[in-house]
């Protein structure tokens, strides 16, 4: 139980690769704070059953990514309930796929404001707080789609690549604070996120969500299978580890090859 005692801050948690991290999170001893959409009941028995599995505490923020206000309440709630935030992962994504001449400008916004600002203003409420403990995590999410690009994905991709620019300026400035700083560029993970796509192919092309989700790996992926969010938690949690403490600033690919091409 190496996080025993640690607050860990998952956006996006209510699902997928947030769900899996913090789920990895809480079976090495972190406390927990959630976040992201969902049905209400739903998430109070998420929360719940968290907390009698792992035996730790779990709290709920239901802060929009999108609004810097309630990100920044969303700190202060935590520096009140939770005793501040340890670890911080902003994990809370969207995805939109179109042309660039035909992607709608809300679309483009609100992709920059919750891939990648909402990354700035939850280090920005909790970096204090690390400081001050001298010890501290924060562990960004990007994607293969900061490193390399894919068509239609323009806002994605712009803000995948910036937020792996926001993990080095971060990584130098907490360099000396007990705080390191990184990304996790997942490949293809089966989720929400990408079972949207794979339905929208397998409609486009009339074929089953299966041979979609083939195609989808042979474009991109060498190892033609998808990653886990058990997996990506499993990284996040080697990232909190004391072994892991010279590494900041680096962007971690756990894309079966995509990158390498
Ligand atoms: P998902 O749709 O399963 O989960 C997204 C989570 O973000 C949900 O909990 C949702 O409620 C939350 N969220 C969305 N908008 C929000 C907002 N405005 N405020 C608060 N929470 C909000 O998707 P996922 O695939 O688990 O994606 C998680 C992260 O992983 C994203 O940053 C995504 O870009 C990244 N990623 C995913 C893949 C993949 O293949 N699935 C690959 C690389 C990177």
């Amino acid at each position: 139980m190496s996080l025993k005692g640690k607050v860990a801050l998952v956006t996006g948690s209510t699902s997928g690769i947030g769900l899996g991290i913090a789920r990895a999170l809480a079976a090495e001893g972190a406390d927990l704070i959630l976040n992201g959409f969902g049905d209400a009941a739903a998430i109070e028995t998420l929360r719940t059953g968290l907390a009698q599995e792992f035996s730790i505490r779990v709290a709920y923020s239901a802060a929009d990514m999108s609004k810097p206000a309630e990100i920044a309440a969303m700190g202060s709630e935590a520096e009140a309930s939770m005793g501040g935030v340890d670890i911080l992962v902003n994990n809370a994504g969207i995805q939109f796929v179109a042309n660039i001449e035909d992607f709608p400008e809300e679309k483009w916004h609100a992709i920059i404001a919750i891939n990648l600002s909402s990354a700035f203003f939850a280090s920005k409420a909790v970096i204090p707080g690390m400081k001050k403990k001298g010890w501290g995590r924060i562990i960004n999410v990007a994607s293969a789609h900061g490193l390399v690009a894919s068509a239609q994905k323009a806002a994605y991709v712009a803000a995948k690549h910036g937020i792996l620019g926001l993990t080095k300026v971060a990584a130098i400035e907490l360099a000396n604070a007990g705080v390191t700083v990184n990304a996790i560029c997942p490949g293809w993970v089966k989720t929400p996120l990408v079972d949207r796509q794979l339905e929208a192919r397998a409609q486009k092309e009339g074929i089953s969500v299966e041979k979609a989700a083939g195609e989808f790996l042979a474009e991109k992926q060498p190892m033609l299978q998808f990653s886990t969010p058990e997996a990506i938690g499993g990284l996040a949690v080697f990232l909190c580890s004391d072994a892991a403490r010279t590494i900041t600033g680096v962007p971690v690919s756990i894309d079966g090859g995509w990158v390498a091409q």
